[in-house]
Order: C-alpha cells, then sequence, then structure tokens
C-alpha cells in the first residue's frame, strides 16, 4: 500500500501540488484523474523518487527514497524511454539484473507473448515504434514483481490487444495484493477496473473516495469526474 502524507511541490515559486494527502490500500486499483496541468504527472513523478518535494510518501511502510522502497514499486512514465542499443531481450535481462532476479526467464517469456513482443525480441531500442516501446516499458516494470506499480497515461499509444491484455494483468496483478495507481484521461477505459478515485484540480485533491463508498453505483467516472470539476 502506498501513503502520501502532506506532499507540496513547487517549481521555483509555482506551487504545482499542495498539501497532497492520500492513501491507497493494498490490492486496490485507484485512478488518478483531473484536467490538464491539475498536479496528476507531478504526484505520480514524487513517488516514483524523481522530483525533490516536502512531506513524506511510504510504500507498505519504507520511504520511497530509499533502497528498500525502490524494491518494491515500479514506474511507467507517461513516455517511455528506451536504450536505443539494447535488444528488447537485452532490456528485460538488464533489469532483471538490476533488480537482483536470477529466475525472470518464464515470467519475461510470458510477459513478450502477452504483449504480443516475441517475435520483436532482437530488434533494438531505437528501431521499436512508440507502441512498442510503451509495452516494453510496462514489460519491464512487470517483470520486478512489483508490491506497488505506477502508470501514467499508460494506454495511449497502445493498440486494442495490448490495451485489453495490460487491463486483464492489471486486474490480475490487484487480485494478488498489488496497489496500483493509475493517471489517466481515457476514463471510459478504466471503467471496469477501479476501486478508488484520486482526483485533482489546481494541485489540490478534490477527491479520494473508493468504489463502494459512493451511493449510487451507476455513477460513472466521468460523471463524478464532471460533478467535481465543474460543480454540475
Ligand atoms: P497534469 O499531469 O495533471 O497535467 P502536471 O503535474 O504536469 O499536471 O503539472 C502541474 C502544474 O505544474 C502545471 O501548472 C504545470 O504547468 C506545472 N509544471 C509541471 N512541470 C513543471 C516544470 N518542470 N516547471 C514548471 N512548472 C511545471
Amino acid at each position: 500500500m502506498i501513503e502520501i502524507n502532506n506532499i507540496t511541490k513547487k517549481y521555483g515559486k509555482f506551487i504545482a501540488i499542495k498539501n497532497i494527502d492520500f492513501k491507497v490500500n493494498e490490492g486496490e486499483i485507484a485512478v488518478l484523474v483531473g484536467p490538464n496541468g491539475a498536479g496528476k504527472s507531478t504526484i505520480i513523478k514524487s513517488i516514483a523518487g524523481l522530483l525533490r518535494y516536502e512531506g513524506k510518501i511510504t510504500i507498505c511502510g519504507k520511504n520511497n527514497k530509499t533502497i528498500e522502497g525502490k524494491r518494491l514499486f515500479n514506474y511507467v512514465p507517461e513516455i517511455p524511454s528506451m536504450y536505443p542499443l539494447l535488444t528488447v531481450d537485452e532490456h528485460l535481462h538488464f533489469i532483471a539484473k538490476a533488480y537482483g532476479i536470477s529466475n525472470y526467464k518464464e515470467h519475461a517469456e510470458m510477459l513478450l507473448e502477452k504483449f504480443d513482443m516475441t517475435d520483436k525480441r532482437k530488434k533494438l531500442g531505437q528501431e521499436l515504434s512508440k507502441g512498442m516501446q510503451q509495452k516494453v516499458s510496462i514489460m519491464c516494470a512487470l517483470l520486478t514483481n512489483p508490491k506497488v506499480i505506477l502508470f501514467d497515461e499508460p494506454l495511449i499509444g497502445l493498440d486494442p490487444k495490448a490495451i485489453k491484455e495490460l487491463k486483464k494483468h492489471l486486474l490480475e496483478l490487484k487480485n494478488q495484493g498489488v496497489t496500483i495507481i493509475v493517471s489517466t484521461h481515457l476514463l471510459d477505459s478504466v471503467e471496469e477496473l477501479w476501486d478508488r478515485i484520486i482526483l485533482m484540480k489546481n494541485g489540490e485533491i478534490v477527491l479520494s473516495k473508493s468504489k463502494n463508498e459512493f451511493q449510487l453505483e451507476k455513477e460513472s467516472l466521468e460523471d463524478i469526474f464532471f460533478e467535481f470539476t465543474e460543480g454540475n
């Protein structure tokens, strides 16, 4: 599980996110939504340890910036970044080595198959399309068996089969107790996945609520989004 306590991030004098608090429980899929500029990427990058900020973030009780904390989570950025001269196989091998995972081969084969990348395994990073790079980025994150996984706009650029496989995989991970945060604009596409909505606006949380706290079961993510961002 993941706990965010009183996080404030300033870019120079500009306060991008202010006093953010929320918690996502073990085995929950949280969708992080909000208009452009609300602060979603800033919070995801803060959790991933890529920014300096005020406040405290813990992953299963460990500070996110410690080695113990970093072992427990992984992050799929919005824009994948490949090593241009490593093949797909070598990316997986490199990540497994970096995380000290020795028996990763079977897991890697399963991921390659799931994301239709088996025949692309010898391609170099620089030869991959944007969607393929996104798939490699996702496979590398999943290979480390994280307890918490962060996705920044994971579905953009993926083909329909990969979207279907990723959603199926997220539900499997959730059932294994993995905590998942997905930042997205594609509300329809995560409708069947979410357990908790974290809605941001102007750098603040306007709503953090689990699905079963809503009175109306039929309320869609889109209804909730507009109700809280436009006050209708
Ligand atoms: P979102 O992901 O919700 O679209 P961001 O977290 O990217 O929002 O941005 C939140 C606010 O912080 C925006 O006003 C954005 O312009 C600002 N911002 C983001 N990154 C930087 C940066 N590196 N320097 C200055 N301002 C930034």
